[in-house]
C-alpha cells in the first residue's frame, strides 16, 4: 500500500507579505519542511501544486479589482511572477512530482493541475497504486479543503495534517474542516502520523 502527500499552494502570495498572504503561511512552510526532513521516505508520491495563473487575462473571472475573497481575488500566483514561486522556507527537495493549475481559469483543487508533461494527479495515483493521502498546505478553507474533498471523491483514505495547513479566515477554515471531517477525512497532527498502520510497507 502507498501513500501520498499533497503540498498545496504553499507560494509566496500565500505567505506572509503576498498578494493573498495568509497567517500563518510561512510557518506552514517551516513545518511542513521539518515535517518532510522525518517522514518523506513514507510517502510513495509527494506531489506540489502551484497556483499558476495567466498575466494578460482575469482567469475566468477570477482576478477581480473589488473581490470577494470568496469566488473572486486581487491579482494573484501570475505565472513567472515571484508570487508564484514556493515560499523559499519550503524545502521542495523530496518533492517527486511538481503540479500547476490555474491557466486562465480559477482552480481550487490540486487534481486539476498537472505536471509539465501534462500528466494528472489521479494518474500519479493509479499509477503508484496510491491508497493513502496526506493534506497539507494553504488555503485550509480554500484549496486543501478542495483537493482533500476531490482525494475522498477518487476513493482515498485522506488525512488533513492540521498543524500544517493555514486559511485565509478563521471561520471558513473551521467550517471547511468541519465539512471534510463529515466527508470521511481524518484530522490529525503531523506528529501523531509516525508508525500509522498505513505507512509503507
Ligand atoms: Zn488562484
Amino acid at each position: 500500500m502507498s501513500k501520498a502527500l499533497f503540498i498545496v499552494d504553499v507560494q509566496n502570495d500565500f505567505t506572509e507579505g503576498g498578494a493573498l498572504g495568509v497567517e500563518g503561511g510561512d510557518a506552514v512552510a517551516e513545518r511542513i519542511t521539518a515535517f518532510l526532513t522525518t517522514h518523506a521516505e513514507e510517502y510513495a508520491v509527494i506531489v506540489a501544486s502551484r497556483d499558476w495563473h495567466d498575466a494578460e487575462n482575469d482567469n475566468g473571472g477570477h482576478f477581480h479589482p473589488e473581490p470577494d475573497f470568496r469566488d473572486t481575488w486581487p491579482v494573484h500566483c501570475v505565472s513567472g511572477t515571484a508570487g508564484a514561486e514556493y515560499d523559499p522556507a519550503l524545502d521542495t527537495g523530496a518533492v517527486t512530482h511538481h503540479v500547476k493549475k490555474g491557466q486562465g481559469m480559477p482552480a481550487y483543487s490540486l487534481f486539476e493541475g498537472t505536471t509539465d508533461e501534462g500528466v494528472t494527479v489521479a494518474h500519479l495515483l493509479d499509477e503508484h497504486g496510491v491508497i493513502d493521502v496526506d493534506v497539507a498546505g494553504i488555503a485550509t478553507d480554500h484549496c486543501v479543503r478542495a483537493s482533500a474533498l476531490d482525494a475522498i471523491e477518487h476513493g482515498r483514505r485522506v488525512r488533513v495534517l492540521t498543524d500544517l495547513i493555514a486559511g485565509v479566515a478563521p471561520e471558513s477554515s473551521d467550517a471547511a474542516l468541519a465539512e471534510l471531517a463529515h466527508a470521511g477525512a481524518e484530522l490529525v497532527e503531523s506528529g501523531t502520523t509516525t508508525g500509522a498502520a498505513t505507512g509503507h510497507e
